[in-house]
């Protein structure tokens, strides 16, 4: 059958809409995604992969490999920097989209990062996705010749002549027979809980380790780049915390943190891991033995940290009570990481309202099992967006959202009277 003249927009451009886009260009739909940011891929093209002597299914390289096939299929249309300005439904759907400048022309970038180099201002963004997407995009809040016109440097070094700082906002329309909805989830601002994020250097986040541990393998200090003696994971931050209602378990985090910690113990024996947590939410058949090899690796300490305080020399002193002993103790840590929960995106209201969505009361889209979430008028929910999922489910779930899409669109159609 010919679907070739139907078009599905896919808004967000991570794990859950390039798979989707990839299954319905195999249905032979065109696609567009529309991505906000810079970078394709998502929150997942940040992850490290924590194979150790053996893949331990983390799910990083399924990201990469998407971006991969989405990018290479002339089908899907990526746009990157680029957000829904209007949508209009008739008989199909009427998409107005709004293209920030890509001031790095991707067709002529080749990646060098001699803009990044010699930028004065820490104003090129460095992203992670490799094979031919770009890697290195413009901030406009920091750059200086958006401020006062003062330095072109990036674009006088760049030896392929591939930045243009003049090039301006444009907009496109086209139509489009379903919308899916791909935003996933936006991790939780640990700020303002008593873990001193963004006072104390030597405290960072899981998300943060994730982009850590691709970008240099190996887990360091970031107020000094050695490598830490004793590291601490507190999980459940912004998770499971009726403080907050936040009451959702997140899901990913302790499998994703216990593999990290793992990686860190085989590249970096030396090291010594406390994880601190509620208790262990993982599953997966596989997953038992390797929790008990990991309790052969790694001290776990059934007790969340009351507090953080600075210790000598940018360390950090965590204050737990050990309910088994009744004794409250502050061992001393050299890199503390905290493993914060995925919130619903805060795009996502404006969307329920847009297309007349159910939500739950926590924000996130309401996803049935059984069938993909549609409001019946082709519009459709996937991946983390509908709540917290890894990267397996979100690939199973996209791939179950594409066929709903082609069953509306083409055999329900035909079906019709
Ligand atoms: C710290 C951490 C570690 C994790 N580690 C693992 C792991 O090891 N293994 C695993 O399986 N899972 C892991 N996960 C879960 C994993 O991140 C998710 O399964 C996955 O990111 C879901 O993909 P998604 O495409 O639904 O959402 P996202 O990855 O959030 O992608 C959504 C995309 O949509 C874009 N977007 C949002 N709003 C708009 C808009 N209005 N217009 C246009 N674009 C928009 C965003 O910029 C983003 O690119 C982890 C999660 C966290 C928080």
């Amino acid at each position: 059958m010919d679907n070739s003249k139907k078009n599905v927009t896919i808004i967000g451009g991570g794990v859950a809409g390039l798979t989707t886009a990839i299954e319905l260009s195999q249905y032979s739909f065109q696609v567009d995604v529309i991505e906000k940011s810079p970078f394709l891929g998502g929150h997942g093209i940040q992850y490290a992969c924590k194979a150790t002597d053996r893949c331990v299914k983390c799910g990083a390289c399924v990201v990469e490999e998407k971006l991969k096939t989405a990018a290479a299929l002339s089908s899907i249309r990526l746009h990157t920097e680029s957000q829904i300005e209007k949508i209009t439904q008739s008989k199909t759907y009427s998409v107005s989209l709004l293209k920030r400048p890509a001031f790095i022309n991707p067709t002529k970038c080749t990646n060098c990062g001699i803009c990044f180099q010699r930028c004065p201002a820490d104003a090129i963004n460095r992203g992670f996705s490799t094979g031919n997407q770009p890697l290195f995009a413009i901030s406009k809040n920091k750059c200086l010749y958006f401020k006062d016109g003062s330095c072109t440097l990036c674009a006088s070094k760049c030896p392929e002549d591939a930045i243009t700082l003049t090039a301006a906002e444009t907009t496109e329309s086209f139509n489009s027979d379903a919308i899916v909805l791909a935003t996933g989830f936006q991790p939780y601002n640990p700020e303002k809980k008593p873990y001193g994020y963004h006072r104390f250097v030597n405290v960072i986040t899981n998300l943060e380790l994730e982009q850590m541990l691709r970008r240099h393998s190996v887990a360091q200090r970031p107020s000094d780049g050695q490598a830490p003696g004793k590291i601490a994971f507190i999980q459940c931050v912004g998770s499971r915390d009726a403080k907050l209602n936040h009451l959702w378990c997140s899901k990913v985090c302790c499998g994703s943190a216990l593999r990290m910690a793992r990686l860190i113990r085989s590249r970096q024996p030396e090291i010594e891991i406390s994880f601190f947590y509620i208790d262990v939410q993982s599953f997966g058949k596989n997953f038992e033995a390797f929790y008990r090899e990991a309790q052969n690796e790694i001290e776990m300490i059934r007790s969340i940290p009351a507090d953080i305080y600075p210790a000598e020399d940018d360390s950090l002193r965590a204050i737990y009570y050990d309910s088994s002993t009744r004794q409250s103790h502050e061992p001393i840590f050299d890199l503390v990481i905290l493993s914060i929960g995925m919130l619903p995106n805060p795009d996502n209201s404006q969307h329920t309202e847009m297309f007349g969505l159910k939500s739950d009361p926590f924000g996130f889209w309401s996803y049935e099992s059984s069938s993909a979430l549609t409001n019946g008028k082709g519009v459709f929910t996937v991946g983390a967006a509908n709540g917290p999922m890894s990267i397996a489910e979100t690939v199973i779930q996209a791939e179950q959202t594409a066929w709903q899409v082609y069953n509306d669109l083409v055999i329900e159609s035909n079906n019709a009277p």
